[in-house]
């Protein structure tokens, strides 16, 4: 069994995105200027260009749903939590007179001094988990009994910030609308509520593209990087994992992606996560609009991805490849 198919025999493709431009139909969406195929792989990573015509002889990647991450993917992490963070602390105080900011923000992974979110629980956990968390923090930290820290945590816990901030991370509209267009399916699968989440599709005017929406306070959702909401998502939409795209900016993501058998699993870095906090990822994109690249057909009656100079596909991205390759001789 090809690993990613799960039963789904049809779609033989789990990552063939980035080898597409092998096609010869397909060089002229890869090669930039006089470049040769080769050397433009070159340009991407010296281990593409090693891999060679080994990749030549790969299926096209159609993908029929991309699974979004919300925080740090499609909008910015920074300017929607940093305020959060600041707000319970402030109300923690107000209700404790105890300064629990330092330890508070710790736990959280929010960095005061630079006023940025960094890798860690607000990043990739869900806010159930965090609030559970929280309430240990204060019993250990401050010595609350358990009833007491929890009472704290129900008094002061708000699931979104106060005047809430969105800035986006990049065109939305016309990302969704494009791949609308390809009739790819939408989805979005965030550890943040319900209650944020639909704000925030609300505010931005997405709703409508967007076909499903798991967040991390719903009955359904498992933390990821658990598979199951990535697996969940696929069945409800009932789309074959390995044609799907997951994207997010954390290794909870990318590490959900992959434990799914996903068809391709793409780290973004407008968020938390940096090159080596996403080498769980197949392939790493400047950010959440070069979506656009992979899946926007160059001809008329095929797909053909194109991949952009300025993404990057990992080691585990090559020896998917590699090893789809020899499965496919
Ligand atoms: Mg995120």
């Amino acid at each position: 069994m090809i690993r990613g198919t799960r039963g789904c025999l049809p779609c033989l493709a789990p990552f063939s995105a980035a080898s597409a431009p092998h096609q010869p139909h397909s060089r002229r969406s890869f090669q930039s200027g006089n470049m040769t195929s080769a050397q433009s792989q070159a340009k991407l990573s010296p281990s593409v260009a090693e891999a060679g015509d080994s990749l030549s002889s790969l299926p096209l990647f159609k993908p029929s749903l991309v699974i979004f991450d919300k925080d740090g993917t499609l909008v910015c992490f920074h300017t929607m939590w940093n305020s959060w963070c600041e707000q319970l602390a402030s109300r923690m105080k107000e209700e404790t007179t105890k300064e629990v900011s330092t330890e508070l923000y710790s736990m959280l992974g929010y960095d005061q001094a630079s006023k940025r979110v960094r890798m860690g629980m607000l990043a990739e956990k869900t806010h159930p988990y965090i609030m559970e968390k929280v309430v240990e923090m204060l019993m250990t930290e401050f010595k609350f009994n358990k009833e007491e820290a929890t009472e704290v945590m129900d008094k002061t816990w708000k699931d979104t910030p106060e005047n809430m901030q969105i800035k986006s991370t990049g065109n939305l509209g016309l990302l969704f609308k494009t791949l609308k267009e390809q009739d790819i399916k939408i989805a979005i699968c965030t550890s943040d509520s319900r209650e944020g989440t639909e704000e925030f599709l609300t505010k931005l005017g997405l709703e409508s593209m967007v076909d499903l929406v798991l967040c991390g306070d719903d009955k359904d959702s498992i933390s990821k990087p658990n598979p199951h909401n990535a697996l969940f998502i696929c069945e409800q939409l009932s789309v074959c994992p390995s044609k799907t795209i997951m994207v997010g900016d954390t290794p909870a993501d990318t590490i959900m992606g992959q434990a799914a058998n996903l068809g391709l699993t793409v780290g973004v870095l407008t968020g938390v996560g940096d090159n080596k906090d996403l080498s769980d990822a197949d392939l790493i994109v400047p950010e959440v609009g070069d979506i656009i690249d992979l899946v926007t057909a160059s001809e008329k009656s095929e797909m053909v991805p194109k991949v952009s100079k300025n993404m990057r596909i990992t080691g585990r991205g090559l020896s998917k490849i590699v090893s789809q390759s020899s499965i496919d001789k």
